[in-house]
Order: C-alpha cells, then structure tokens, then sequence
C-alpha cells in the first residue's frame, strides 16, 4: 500500500479527543487510513512513497455534510420571498419533471461545489423520485468524484388526495419505497470501517408521508447494521400547526409515536423543539442537523444549537437543498451558525448565571470552535461513523488544507483555524478522501468541471422545456 507523508503544515487542527492543534504539524497516511499525526521533527524518522510539503497551509478534517438535497441546484434562486410550503408547492411541479440523467448530473455537480468547499463526507436526501428516478446513480456520481457518500432513500407517500402537501404525481406507492430501500441496502451498503457508501432510510417529513410508512421504514433500518434514519422534523410552525390537526400531537411526540427516536435518527432542523423535547433528544441519543442557510432564507426560526449541546444533543451541520441555500458550503453553514446563534433572542442564554436578562443575544452563543466541531466530529456521530471527523491514528485518510497566505486571511495567524469561518468562506487547495487527492493546488485532478457544468445546463434546459 502507498503511504503518505504530509509536513510542514502550518497550522494542523486535529479535532481529536484532546482537540490538538499542532503548528509544524504532519500526518503519516498508509492507504486509506491515516497511521501517524504529529509534528515535523515528530514524524522525521517516517520514510514514505510520497511526500507533500504543506507548508504554508492550514491542515483539518474533510467537513461532513449531513443535509442537503442535491438535485435541488436545478432549481436555484427561484421563489426568492415566500414561506416553506409555498415554496414547495411551487418547486413540486417542476421537480416531477426530472429523470435519472438530471439526478446524475446534477449530483455531480453539487458533490464537486461540496468538495472544493472542503467537505469530504455527505448525505444525500433524495425523497422525489420521480420518473426513472433511482438513487443508484446518486451513488455512481458520489464513487466517481471519490466522495465518502450517504445516500438517503427518501421517499413521498401522501399525495393531496390523501391530505398530503405534494400533488399526487410526486408521490410513491409505499409497498415500491420499502422494496426499493431494501434492495437499495442488499446492492450497496458497506457496513465496514471506511467505507465509502452507506445507506439511510429518509422519508421526508411528516406532512407528505404515513405513519405507517415511517414505523416500516424504522423496522427495516434496524434490521440491517449500520443504516441510519433521517427526515425533516420541526422545520416550519406550518408543520407543527400540520401535525396537531392531523396526528393531535407535536412533531416529536410523533417522532416517538412511530419509534423515530433514538441514536440511529438524525433529523433536520428541528428548530421549534421545547426544553423537555431538547431534554428527550439528548436522552435517547436522537441528532439533528442544522441548516443556518435554510432556516434564514425561509425566514423559518434559530434552533436553540446553544441549549441542546449543553443538554448534549448530538449537532451537526448541512447546507440543505441547492433551491433553500443556494450555496452548498459547508464553512459558511459554520459561519452563519455561529453568528446567528449569537443574535438569536435566547432565553436559555440570557437567564444563565452571567446572561443579560431579558431575549437579548450573546456573543458567547457558539465559538468559532464549537461550530467547526459540529461541522466535523458532530456530522460523523450523526452518521454513525468513528472513522471520519476527526484526524488521529486509525482513522480515515479524509482531509482538507487550505491556503493561509491569500487576500482576506492576512493578520489571522495567531488563530488561522478560527479565520476559516470568521474570515471565509474559502476554497480548499488539497482535499484528501480515504488517502485519494482529489483537489490538488486548488484543481480537480480527476473532474472536468467545465464538462459537468455543460451536462448541467443541458439538462436545465431540457427540463424547462418540459
Ligand atoms: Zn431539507
């Protein structure tokens, strides 16, 4: 196997157990996996096949990505001013026009927007299928950029006839959504360490699929090691004002009522969650993923990110569909979360021994750290995954450097990790995942943008045609 000496790294953030940030740092990669980490001189009696000088750079974990709709960037900047649920009945119509060609390309579009973004790890919550539509050529895109991939069978069952928000063209019969997912898991889920593809059962939300849908969609799941569950919870005040008129409970009272709490369940937003729902996550291990982006561009709310790490629940971050953040970047989500944390009028904070009284916010609301953390080693616990988010012996060789000397990181020496977020976004120079360069000195190696980008255009034009 090839091994790897990366050295003279300017600034290495680890985000290990003890959080170690090494300056002269190095990493010894054998493979796929990462052998050795320390500094320089510490690693000097290393020989290797290759070595690579990053002197000059900040070195980190690949980010990992544990929300997004991909084939969303087809739909980019449209219903600029209006809420979730008119934006989603706007977008249905058009997204029943799309095939297998347009998820393909659209998803390797939205992977390489992720990896010069420094991610290295994502989800993918495809819940509309229409068409020829599989997720199968998700996952081909996702092994020919090389991103360690999570492809979510997300799925829509309660069409409007049935007191669902998607018209019914949009939507699948159950008794297909379950067959699929459990061949989806028999043909590609890797359950082994470093693996690079991993299946999750996602249906959407509670206001477009069955409650029988989400108790099947669980069993199965728990049938087979390693495939986790996600959905959009508490996302919308709309939804909450859904779910007591159609089920007479909270959103996470229904969560329980179908058995989707637990450390195997990840959802999205979960921005209008109440103390004792905080508490109840934190206790059954239950995560969430937050999308700053979304939330603010929906007008939608702050999740209260602050109170549930205190309770302990495990965060991470994601950008969410291309169409609700119109970026796909992971170091602005960590930027805008840790500002918006910070003017969010919070209770929790402001009657803390310290707080200010009142709703008033607090710069104290969420470090740049913190927020990085949640980028990294939070979106790993979501997936269930100890071999990613992190940069020590053993684990996987998933990571990203950028360079410090360019316009807009000058005089940010003394904390260059901080600058990632409070001074970017920026792009990634070298991005390494499971020991394969994929960006190198800011370029793909193996990836014709140009060429994705055309395929992307032709396919936005056939769609609109439509
Ligand atoms: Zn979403």
């Amino acid at each position: 196997m090839n091994t790897l000496l990366v050295k003279n790294i300017d600034h290495l953030a680890t985000f290990d157990d003890a959080r170690r940030e090494l300056k002269d740092g190095a990493l010894f990669v054998r493979g796929n996996v990462i052998e050795a980490v320390g500094t320089t001189s510490e690693l000097a009696h290393l020989s290797a096949d290759r070595v690579l000088d990053l002197g000059g750079h900040l070195v980190m974990p690949g980010m990992v990505n544990t929300h997004h709709h991909m084939y969303q960037n087809l739909t980019r900047v449209m219903v600029q001013d209006d809420e979730l649920f008119v934006w989603l009945t706007t977008l249905y119509p058009i997204w029943a026009e799309l095939d297998d060609e347009a998820i393909h390309i659209s998803a390797r579009v939205a992977m390489a927007e992720l990896i010069a973004s420094g991610c290295t790890t994502s989800s993918d919550h495809l819940y509309i299928q229409p068409n020829n539509v599989r997720l199968d050529s998700t996952i081909a895109a996702a092994q020919d950029i090389g991103l360690r991939f999570h492809a979510a069978r997300g799925a829509m069952s309660r069409g409007q006839s049935q007191g669902g928000l998607p018209p019914d063209r949009c939507v699948e019969r159950e008794e297909d959504i379950l067959k699929d997912a459990e061949r989806l898991i028999q043909t590609h889920h890797d359950r082994s360490r470093h693996a690079m593809t991993r299946i999750v059962l996602a249906p959407c939300s509670p206001f477009s699929v069955t409650p029988g849908l989400m108790k099947e969609a669980a069993q199965l799941a728990r049938s087979h090691a390693g495939v986790h569950l996600h959905a959009h919870l508490a996302e919308e005040l709309d939804e909450e004002v859904y779910c007591r008129k159609t089920y007479g409970m909270r959103p996470v009272e229904f969560a329980a009522s179908v058995g989707w709490l637990g450390p195997d369940v990840w959802f999205a937003h979960a921005i209008f969650l109440n103390s004792d729902e905080i508490r109840q996550f934190a206790e059954t291990g239950t995560g969430m993923v937050h999308c700053p982006s979304a939330n603010m561009r929906c007008g939608q709310g702050i999740a209260k990110i602050r109170e549930m790490l205190d309770a302990g629940v495990s965060c991470g971050l994601g950008v969410d569909g291309s169409a609700s953040n119109d970026t796909s970047n992971l170091f602005l989500e960590a930027r805008l979360a840790q500002m918006l944390q910070r003017v969010a009028p919070n209770r929790y904070l402001s009657e803390a021994p310290g707080g200010r009284g009142g709703f008033g916010g607090s710069p104290k609301a969420l470090s740049a750290r913190e927020s990085l953390v949640m980028a990294t080693r939070g979106g790993a616990e979501l997936l269930g995954r100890d071999d990613v988010g992190h940069l020590a012996p053993g684990m996987s060789a998933d990571f990203i450097a950028v360079r410090l000397n360019q316009l807009g990181l000058s005089g940010t020496q003394r904390d260059p990790l901080a600058a990632m977020i409070m001074c970017g976004p920026f792009k990634v120079d070298y991005s390494f995942i499971n020991g394969r360069e994929i960006i190198s000195r800011g370029e793909f190696l193996d990836f014709d943008v140009e060429a994705a980008l055309a395929a992307h255009a032709k396919v936005i034009r056939r769609i609109y045609r439509q």
